[in-house]
């Protein structure tokens, strides 16, 4: 096969083969390589798949064991078959991971599995399992993701301490796990283990939880998890780990006793992802935590060669990934191509669901935009009633003066598709007027967007 490319891609996570694919649709000749024998990266391999894979088994033994009885279901008794689901998770990965392959071939992408290294601008270096390829091409994307960050003198051993990749498939279920830090990640994992039966504290640093997200909702969505069980130790930072006779010691700064545990969880964040690709050799500028820096082109300081996705920095989700791939080789092709990252949505898969979009009300404050805020709260939704699910609320922030939508923010069921009413509506610069005179069905939990928006100027009809 040519080694010559117009395009050629490293990594094959959401950024990388979804922009490959794209590429290819507009007549590039395109290779997109990975490391990995599965094609889709972290989200399929190690995060956002296999993490919904086991929230969605650990929910369903959590209704089994605690909400079927309400309905009338008695269920005499309920197990954990914790090898099973582990395999049925795998499943899933894999065969998504076969589906990636077969869209990349369908496509015309060349999809290669081997270690790649940029030896000059323009020329790419791959290590395969049957030797080295030199590939050439006008343009290489680096789209290598991120990796799991831990704290300083912390080594994840994936023993004791593990990152979100190890809890993905302890192999069973630890008694005591001690999570740190409660972002996306740590409440995702933190609820999959305290619905199969762990003692799951989460240590964190900050006074609240979920950094990022509207306070207000974040601290909802905190009262919620705190009934279902898990433990927040928050304004607690970790300083240390130490392994004592099998069991895991966390040292909180000003504490003299340790948090003791059987597993911990880092989940601290993540960093990118740019080791072996042979960037200090061409050049390739890193900031200084070590993401490559790119212009509104995601071009970097050398010719021919660019960078998206968490490897740039900015939200780390696999959507915004996705879309800086497209709008890359869109631009290539065209010479245009554009994200509006305020209308990139946030969801946290626990249950219920933390979906944002948008601004923050904190963020609305410090910049100094005046703005109002309705509400609406699942317990008065009738949908939400009938089904059981009337934990959250919705929450629309607009401006004051031209009622424009500047941030939906919903803690409640099926939140991350709710979202996407608002995520759709802020697209075209809605109002909350407009989005309160939309017809929406009845008995739906999208209702509660209806009258949230409503409640922007206080004539909510069933608050
Ligand atoms: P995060 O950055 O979202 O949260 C890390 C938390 O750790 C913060 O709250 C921080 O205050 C806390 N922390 C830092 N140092 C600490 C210390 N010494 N002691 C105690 N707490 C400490 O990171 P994450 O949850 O690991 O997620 C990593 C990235 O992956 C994020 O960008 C996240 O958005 C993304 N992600 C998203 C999803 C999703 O959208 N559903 C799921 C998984 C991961």
């Amino acid at each position: 096969m040519s080694d010559k490319f117009d395009i050629v891609v490293i990594g094959g996570g959401p950024g990388g083969y979804v922009g490959a694919i794209r590429a290819a649709q507009l007549g590039f000749k395109v290779a997109c390589v990975d490391a990995n024998k599965i094609f889709g990266g972290t989200c399929l391999r190690v995060g956002c798949i296999p993490s919904k894979a086991m929230l969605e088994s650990s929910e369903l033994l959590h209704q089994a064991k605690e909400t079927f009885k309400s309905h009338g279901i008695k269920v005499p008794q309920v197990e954990v078959d914790l090898e099973t689901m582990l395999k049925r998770k795998n499943r899933v990965v894999q065969t998504l991971g076969r589906g990636v392959g077969s869209l990349l071939k369908k496509n015309g992408v060349e999809g290669i599995q081997g270690v790649a290294r940029i030896v000059s601008p323009g020329v790419v270096e791959v290590t395969t399992d049957d030797g080295s390829r030199k590939l050439q091409a006008e343009n290489v994307i680096i789209a290598t993701g991120s990796s799991p960050a831990s704290l300083p003198g912390i080594e994840i051993d994936g023993t004791y301490v593990g990152s979100s990749t190890e809890a993905l498939s302890f192999d069973s279920i630890p008694k005591r796990l001690v999570v740190i830090g409660a972002g996306a990640i740590g409440l995702e994992l933190g609820s999959v283990w305290n619905r199969l039966g762990s003692e799951v504290t989460v240590l964190e640093y900050l006074d609240r939880i979920l950094p990022g997200c509207d306070a207000e909702i974040a601290d909802a969505a905190r009262k919620i998890l705190l009934k279902q069980g898990l433990k927040f130790e928050l304004g607690s930072r970790v300083e240390g780990v130490e392994i004592v006779d099998g069991e895991c010691q966390v040292k909180v700064a000003g504490r003299d006793t340790p948090v003791t545990c059987d597993k911990v969880l880092m989940a601290v964040g993540r960093k990118p992802y740019t080791s072996g690709l042979g960037l200090e050799e061409v050049g390739v500028e890193l900031d200084r935590r070590g993401f490559i820096v790119v212009d509104e082109h995601f071009k970097t300081n050398v010719d021919g060669i660019y960078a998206i996705g968490d490897v740039i920095g900015g939200a780390m989700l696999a959507h915004k990934a996705e879309e800086e791939g497209v709008a890359l080789v869109e631009m290539l092709k065209t010479g245009v191509g554009h994200i509006d990252y305020n209308t990139v949505p946030a969801i946290v898969y626990t249950h219920p669901e933390v979906a944002s979009v948008g601004k923050t009300s904190e963020e609305l404050e410090a910049d100094g935009v005046p703005f109002k805020a309705g509400r609406f709260p699942f317990m008065a939704n009738g949908r939400a009633k009938a089904v059981g699910e009337t934990d959250g609320l919705v929450k629309i922030l607009a401006h004051r003066k031209t009622d424009r939508i500047l941030g939906v923010h919903i803690v409640g069921p099926h939140a991350g598709d709710l979202l996407s009413e608002a995520v759709v509506a802020m697209s075209f610069g809605a109002s909350s007027e407009d989005l309160a005179r939309i017809c929406h069905a009845h008995p739906t939990l999208t209702e509660a967007l209806k009258e949230a928006a409503l409640d922007v100027d206080k004539r909510a009809v069933h608050a």
